[in-house]
């Protein structure tokens, strides 16, 4: 998956389409993720003593990965996403490491 938990990511498609958010999870085995504030779905939820907001409450929903683009950190444009290989040599490939790059800012994101 080239999105990750804690990224920026911007909604491409949908009602929350233009929405920035942070991912608070994401589940690679379905391909979606859910972004903070994003796809709210109303819950209903029953008074208990654990819980002080009892009633219907907000939740961000699971949105399919492909409807979603990360934001790079670095230049703050929806990037593409690229991979470069750090440390890799001919001895090292224990060492080596894939990263994933803006291919707008050619920059890291981590
Ligand atoms: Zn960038």
């Amino acid at each position: 998956m080239k999105i990750h938990k804690s990224d920026t990511v911007v909604i491409v498609r949908g009602k929350d389409r233009g929405k920035r958010g942070k991912v608070l999870e994401v589940n690679a085995r379905s391909g979606r993720v859910i972004i903070e504030a994003a796809n709210l779905i109303k819950k209903n939820v029953k008074p208990n003593p654990q819980i002080r907001q009892a009633g219907i409450v907000e939740r961000p929903g699971l949105i399919a990965v492909e409807n979603v683009t990360l934001v790079c950190p670095k230049c703050s444009k929806p990037a593409k996403v690229g991979y470069r290989v750090l440390g890799h040599d001919l001895t090292g490939e224990a060492r080596s490491r894939k990263v994933r790059i803006c291919k707008s800012c050619q920059e890291q994101i981590e």
